[in-house]
């Protein structure tokens, strides 16, 4: 069976890899270098625990503030485009108490084997850069902390079996001692991970060529056709046609627009995040830390740290905005005793593929025998991107249905 997959994005390059180990002969095609889309700069975490949606109650509120807010770590710009209405208007619906428990459950029944599914990449000689000391949400406020440890609860209650640990005042120090002093405590995930998300795409493409499979490079797909015999051809802009049985759209945010001419509707806005990677001065956290108030991400990877922030919905251009760096910079250093950057490794910014329930879109496309997508995984690509890989290589491959793939169907929309 040949496949071909667009987009090799930690998505696209997930499922192209578990088709290769079930046979297919797999062409990966990607109009930028592998992973280095919004797989690159993020901040890596592998977490079932955050594996909720962003469609939740008090989404309204935050979406009206945001029209004039600078300093917020989400905004809304709204896209003159008329799809940008039906989405939010989609997006608001989701939020609801009952639909976003709902959604929750759906995304914490599907992130469970998450680690599982890390371990087998691992197991299997797919090779990337993994730090295991779980991760930790840290508070300036007493309060806020008290108030979050009843998520502990509502996660238990949906299956979370991962242990967690609390820390206040000096033992929070004592536990990470990159911390600021005033900081008011903190709540250790300690089985969760993170990796360093450009090394797992690489890793992933390395591990389809030793398949056999190939990963193609700068060559955007222009046009999608579907041809007789249940074969798929796709052109790219150098003029390469590529025939398949199989194929498999994970091209992140630009999905939409390439399965549009087919009249196939995928409800999609783009998530505008950044991140700055330095070496620096000072003790560097030991812990991947949500920094909870600021909603800031900080990785340590080896003798590097980025800080990761923002969520800037409707904004699709690919300019660094040096404000919005400035600020998640600002905020995430705040948390930080005496570390600092000195040395600038990369600044980065990325689109989150995010649908309009905030949930991943995956499976085969009603009506479309042979054409697959995968995308929408938000915050959540790289937690969710290995097990969306396998599950869906399964539909694919042997034509078993997923039931944990059921709430994430195209047709609900
Ligand atoms: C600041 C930030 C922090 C994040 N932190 C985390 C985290 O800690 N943990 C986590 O789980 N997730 C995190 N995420 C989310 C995660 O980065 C995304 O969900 C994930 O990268 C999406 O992967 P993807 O493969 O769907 O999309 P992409 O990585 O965008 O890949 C899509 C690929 O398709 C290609 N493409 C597009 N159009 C075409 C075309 N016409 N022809 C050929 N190729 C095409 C693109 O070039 C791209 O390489 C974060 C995101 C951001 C922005």
């Amino acid at each position: 069976m040949r496949t071909t997959v667009i987009g090799a994005g930690v998505i696209g390059l997930s499922c192209a890899y578990e088709l290769s180990e079930l046979g297919h002969t797999v062409t990966v095609i990607d109009a930028d270098a592998a992973g280095a889309a919004a797989s690159a700069g993020n901040a890596g975490w592998v977490t079932p625990f955050l594996s909720t949606p962003r469609a939740a109650p008090g989404a309204v509120r935050d979406a009206v503030r945001s029209f004039t807010s600078t300093e917020g770590p989400a905004r809304m710009r709204p896209h003159p485009e008329l799809g940008f209405a039906d989405w939010i208007t989609k997006f608001l619906r989701a939020s609801t108490k009952k639909g976003n428990r709902k959604s929750t459950a759906a995304l914490q029944e599907f992130a469970r084997d998450a680690h599982a599914h890390f371990d087998a990449l691992l197991d299997r000689g797919v090779s990337f850069d993994q730090y295991t000391d779980g991760l930790a949400v840290v508070f300036k406020d007493e309060q806020n902390l008290r108030h979050y440890e009843q998520t502990v609860t509502t996660m238990r209650s949906l299956g979370y079996v991962g242990s967690v640990r609390v820390y206040r005042g000096e033992e929070t120090r004592a536990f990470d001692p990159a911390l600021h002093p005033d900081i008011a405590g903190a709540l250790h995930l300690e089985t969760e991970r993170h990796v360093r998300p450009e090394t797992l795409c690489q890793g992933l493409a390395k591990a389809i060529e030793n398949n056999g499979g190939e990963v193609v490079e700068h060559d955007a797909v222009d046009r999608i056709t579907e041809r007789p015999a249940r074969q798929w051809s796709v052109t790219t802009a150098s003029g390469r046609t590529v025939v398949s049985d199989n194929l498999v759209v994970a091209a992140g945010f630009p999905t939409r627009t390439l399965l549009a001419p087919l009249g196939v509707k995928v409800p999609l806005e783009a998530a505008k995040g950044t991140s700055m990677t330095a070496r620096g001065e000072g003790t560097a956290p030991s812990h991947p830390l949500k920094l909870y108030e600021n909603m800031v991400a900080c990785s340590p990877f080896g003798n590097a740290v980025r800080l990761s922030g923002t969520f800037d919905i409707g904004n699709r251009d690919f300019t660094l905005n040096h404000k919005r760096l400035d600020m998640v910079v600002r905020q995430g250093l705040s948390y930080l005793a005496d570390w600092h950057p000195t040395n600038l490794d990369v600044e980065w910014v990325g689109h989150r593929p995010t649908s309009a329930d905030d949930l991943p879109i995956i499976g085969p496309v009603p009506g479309r025998t042979g054409l697959y997508v995968a995308t929408g995984h938000g915050t959540l690509g790289v937690t969710l991107g290995p097990v969306t890989g396998a599950l869906a290589a399964r539909e694919i491959a042997h034509g078993q249905t997923q039931p944990q793939l059921e709430p994430f169907r195209l047709t609900r929309f």
